[in-house]
């Protein structure tokens, strides 16, 4: 006994694998950045090739750097960037084109004609989603539209559609499965999240043909076995990177909330059984699904986050790490008005707007490096404010906020964060919260953990942040500046 389990993280800018011990320690990890192609103004690629190739470098790596035979391991877990779209020809198992990634906004325009009220409804109520280029749906209609003889080879069936997570069970059962998971699918735009079923009026609706898609499978689930790395190995769980840092941090109980930030921020709110519909322009979504039940999710996405801080690193070159930033921040005047806007790829939620573009407001002749880092720390925060105040007005209700990802190693900011939404926040002992997550789904499946709740105790806390009301006036009044600054940004 004593197995170990793997999680394979494939993430929007590396690809990771970790290994966990039976009780959900972390033991090792190994990381690979690869390319990210800005081919025309808004657009986003990988090569899909790179994905495959760094995916299985890394889990190769950390499973002979351990010496594991593949009877070493119970089960490896997926989880994976969301939304990113592939089409592969299933006979040759090549793509046809670089994978669009969730941040392209190339079908903008698609959108925007799609976009009547009568159109937005029907996707809202059957999808949870508003119409927008970050779903998959119109990425993949991009592809059959624009790669020359794509709908003719899908239409005779030729051609597979998979987010990454389809795309590496593919890859690594040999072409044998064509599957995806409950939390992935939720992200397509054609799938009813009702119904649990691809919906037919969406695939009209994007002209997709249904022999492309894949099988859509519970989160905890014999996905297959792999030959890739020596022995036979089985793949038992899989999930969204948001939904299985929702597990990882062991929010099960309906009310139970999350933020990751990271490239992004994503929050997440566990709503139970309900399909909560927002009023307030989030989205709902399939938090897991688990012997064939659903427990949904209403999630406020943010584009920008961690990014922003790389683009203050490498574009303004403020400073060399963004580990400097903590310090930096207690340089800043704070007195200072300056508020940064960090819409550099649009606005998310709740706002919806691909054409927004980033401002900084408030400069004076003392406004200054620590300034603007500060400022753009704290519209990370405002950010947050704006999604939990959305889900407040659609009813729920949030007394603490579990956080993690890679921004959370700074503690001003977590502080900070505490203080502005005057609500505890928890960071946990492991915040790769994304590959925990997909480690305990396939635990499960595994049977090394019986359920959830059994999870649920394994989930430890390393730090809690108590909300301070010391500048609690000056922070609300930056609060109304920020909401100000917002508004004159929108298109
Ligand atoms: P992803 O999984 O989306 O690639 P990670 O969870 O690894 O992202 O988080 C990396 C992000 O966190 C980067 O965008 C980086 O700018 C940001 N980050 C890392 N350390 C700090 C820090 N000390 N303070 C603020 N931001 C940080």
């Amino acid at each position: 006994m004593n197995k170990k389990i793997i999680a394979i993280d494939q993430g929007t800018t590396s690809s990771r694998a970790v290994l966990f011990d039976h009780e959900g320690v972390l033991i090792d990890h190994e990381q690979r950045e690869f390319k990210q192609f800005f081919p025309n103004d808004g657009w986003v690629e990988h090569d899909p090739e790179e994905i495959w190739s760094s995916v299985f470098f890394v889990t190769d790596t950390l499973i002979k750097r351990h010496n594991l035979k593949s009877s070493d391991i119970a089960s490896i877990g997926i989880t994976n960037q969301r939304e990113t779209t592939l089409v592969w020809n299933k006979k040759t198992g090549k793509a046809i084109y670089p994978a669009i990634v969730w941040q392209d906004r190339r079908t903008s325009e698609f959108c925007n004609v799609l976009r009547n009220p009568e159109l937005e409804k029907m996707v809202q109520d059957k999808t949870g989603l508003l119409i927008d280029p970050y779903f998959s749906a119109s990425k993949l209609a991009w592809i059959l539209d624009n790669v020359e003889g794509a709908r003719e080879s899908a239409e005779r069936g030729d051609l597979l559609f998979g987010t990454v997570d389809s795309f590496l069970v593919w890859k690594l059962t040999g072409g044998l499965e064509h599957k995806t998971d409950a939390s992935n699918a939720s992200r397509t735009m054609l799938f009813n999240i009702k119904e649990n079923i691809w919906d037919s009026e969406l695939l009209d609706l994007f002209k997709i043909p249904k022999s492309m898609l894949p099988e859509v499978c519970d989160n905890v689930h014999y996905y297959g076995t792999t030959d890739s790395f020596g022995g036979s190995i089985g793949i038992g769980g899989m999930a969204g990177d948001q939904q299985a840092a929702l597990i990882g941090q062991g929010c099960f109980n309906k009310g139970d909330i999350k933020s990751t930030y990271g490239t992004g921020c994503f929050v997440i709110l566990n709503t139970g059984k309900d399909f909560l519909k927002s009023k307030n322009r989030l989205l709902s979504t399939i938090a897991y699904r688990i012997n064939g039940e659903i427990t949904y999710g209403m999630e406020g996405s943010i584009f920008v986050a961690g990014s922003a801080i790389q683009w203050l690193r490498d574009g303004l070159k403020f400073f060399k790490s963004a580990n400097e930033t903590e310090a930096l921040v207690e340089q800043a005047n704070l007195d200072s008005r300056v508020i940064v806007v960090p819409a550099l790829t649009g606005l998310g939620a709740p706002h919806w707007d691909p054409e927004a573009r980033g401002a900084i407001f408030g400069l004076t002749r003392d406004s200054g490096v620590a300034d603007i880092t500060r400022a753009t720390l704290e519209s990370i925060i405002y950010q947050t404010k704006d999604l939990l105040e959305a889900m407040r007005q659609d009813g729920a209700e949030i007394k603490k906020l579990k956080i993690d990802g890679g921004m959370v190693v700074n503690s001003w900011f977590n502080q900070e964060l505490a203080n502005v939404l005057n609500i505890k926040t928890y960071r946990p002992k492991v915040i790769e919260t994304t590959a925990v997550g997909a480690a305990y789904l396939a635990g499960i499946s595994a049977g090394i953990y019986p359920d959830l709740k059994s999870v649920a105790k394994v989930w430890k806390s390393d730090k809690e942040f108590i909300p301070s009301t010391t500048n609690k006036k000056k922070a609300d009044q930056k609060y109304l500046s920020w909401q100000e600054a917002v508004k004159k940004t929108l298109t």
